[in-house]
C-alpha cells in the first residue's frame, strides 16, 4: 500500500503549513507546490524545476502529487473527451471534457454511484458506494485540463452522484476551483436531485454558483414514478425551495427538465409545468432523453415533440434553452462509460497525452 501523503485537495494555506510542518521547509515551498499542482496541473515533482533536487526527493519519498489515474477514455469527433478515473481504492467514476468554442467545461462527479434510484439514469443502476472527498473532484478537473488545449472555464456537477449528499466535500472543492484554479463561481453549475433541506444549506453559504434543480415533471404523480426522491420531496416544496434560494442568493435556479417520450413529454405536461413556474425566478433547461437501456424502456421524444414543448413554454413567457448534446458518436453519455469498461484492462496508450 501507498501510504504518501496525496497533495491535490489541499488548499495553498494547507500546503504552507505542510512545507513548515511536515518538510521543516519555508511555507513558500508550500505556495510553489500550489503554484505547480494548480496553475501547471503538474503531477510529478521533477518537474517543478524551481525546487531544489534534494527536496524534490524527498516529496518523491513523502508525497504524490495524486493518487488517482485516467483508466480509460473516448474522444467524439466533436472533442468531448469522456475519462473514467480509477481512484486509489480502486473504485471508477467519470468525468467529461466538454471544449465549446466559447468555452470549455468540465463535468465532474460528486459520488462513487448514487443513490437516488432515479428511474432513467444509468448511475443509478449501480448503486451507491461512497462519497468522494474534495481533492478526489478537484482532482477530475486537472486531469481533465491536462488533456485540453484551452483553459477549462466552466464546471458543472453533473456526473456521477447527488452533490448534496455530499454538500461539505463540494462546498471545499468549489472553493479549491475558485481560490486556487481561479474558475469564477458565476461558472459552476450544481445540479441536484431536490434535496430540499440542502438546498436551504447551500443557500446559507451564499456563494454566487448556478443551482440546476432536476425537475422533470409538473406532478408529483409524474414525477414519483421516474424519481423516488419525490415522495420526500414534492414538486411544490422544490419549486418553493427554488423561490427561497433566489431571495437569499440573487440567484436564479436553472429547472432541468428530462424529457421522456410520452412519459412527462405531451403539451399538457408543458403547460402545467407553465402555470407551476409562473412567477418563480428562473429558467428551464431541457434535455432530451440521452438513450440508455432501463427496465422501464424509456425513449428519446422526437425532435418535433421537444421543439413543441419548447413552444408552449415560450408561449407562456418561462425562459427555455436546450442542452446542447455532445459526445453522441461515442456512445457513452450520462453513466455508460463506467457500464461498459468497469473491470476491464486499461488501454494507457490512450493516456499518452
Ligand atoms: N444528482 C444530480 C446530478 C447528476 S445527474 C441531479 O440529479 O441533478 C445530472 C443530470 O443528468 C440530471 O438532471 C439528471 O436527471 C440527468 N440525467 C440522468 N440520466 C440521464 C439520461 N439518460 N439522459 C439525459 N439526462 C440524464
Amino acid at each position: 500500500m501507498d501510504n504518501r501523503t496525496p497533495l491535490v485537495g489541499l488548499s495553498t494555506a494547507q500546503l504552507r503549513e505542510w512545507a513548515r510542518d511536515t518538510l521543516s521547509e519555508p511555507a513558500y515551498r508550500g505556495a510553489q507546490l500550489s503554484e505547480w499542482i494548480y496553475r501547471k496541473a503538474a503531477t510529478d515533482f521533477e518537474q517543478m524545476t524551481n525546487l531544489p533536487a534534494t527536496l524534490r526527493a524527498r516529496l518523491h519519498n513523502l508525497a504524490v502529487v495524486t493518487p488517482n489515474a485516467i483508466s480509460h477514455m473516448q474522444r467524439s469527433k466533436d472533442g468531448t473527451v469522456k475519462c473514467l478515473l480509477r481512484l486509489a481504492d480502486g473504485n471508477e467514476v467519470e468525468c467529461v471534457l466538454l471544449p465549446y468554442e466559447e468555452r470549455v467545461s468540465a463535468c465532474l462527479s460528486t459520488q462513487v454511484g448514487c443513490a437516488m434510484g432515479c428511474r432513467f439514469c444509468a448511475t443509478a443502476q449501480g448503486g451507491y458506494t461512497r462519497n468522494l472527498d474534495a481533492g478526489e473532484i478537484v482532482d477530475q478537473l486537472l486531469h481533465l485540463q491536462r488533456l485540453s488545449e484551452r483553459r477549462i472555464s466552466h464546471v458543472v456537477l453533473m456526473g456521477m452522484g447527488e452533490p448534496l449528499l455530499n454538500l461539505e466535500q463540494v462546498v471545499q472543492a468549489l472553493r479549491l476551483m475558485h481560490a486556487e484554479l481561479e474558475i469564477s463561481y458565476r461558472r459552476i453549475t450544481v445540479s441536484t436531485v431536490g434535496i430540499v433541506p440542502k438546498i436551504y444549506a447551500l443557500a446559507q453559504y451564499n456563494l454566487p454558483i448556478t443551482l440546476a434543480i432536476s425537475l422533470h415533471a409538473p406532478d408529483d404523480e409524474t414525477r414519483a414514478r421516474i424519481m423516488p426522491v419525490n415522495r420526500k420531496w414534492g414538486v411544490e416544496t422544490l419549486i418553493q425551495a427554488a423561490r427561497d434560494y433566489f431571495e437569499t442568493t440573487k440567484r436564479r435556479v436553472t429547472f432541468e427538465y428530462l424529457l421522456l417520450r410520452e412519459v412527462n413529454d405531451t403539451t399538457g405536461h408543458a403547460e402545467r409545468l407553465a402555470q407551476r413556474l409562473q412567477g418563480t425566478p428562473c429558467l428551464v433547461n431541457l434535455i432530451p432523453f440521452n438513450y440508455v437501456p432501463t427496465p422501464d424502456g424509456f425513449q428519446r421524444p422526437e425532435t418535433e415533440r421537444v421543439r413543441r414543448f419548447r413552444q408552449v413554454l415560450e408561449a407562456a413567457g418561462i425562459e427555455t434553452t436546450q442542452r446542447v448534446e455532445r459526445g453522441h458518436d461515442i456512445a457513452a453519455a450520462c453513466g455508460q462509460l463506467r457500464g461498459n469498461h468497469r473491470g476491464k484492462p486499461i488501454p494507457l496508450a490512450a493516456q499518452s497525452r
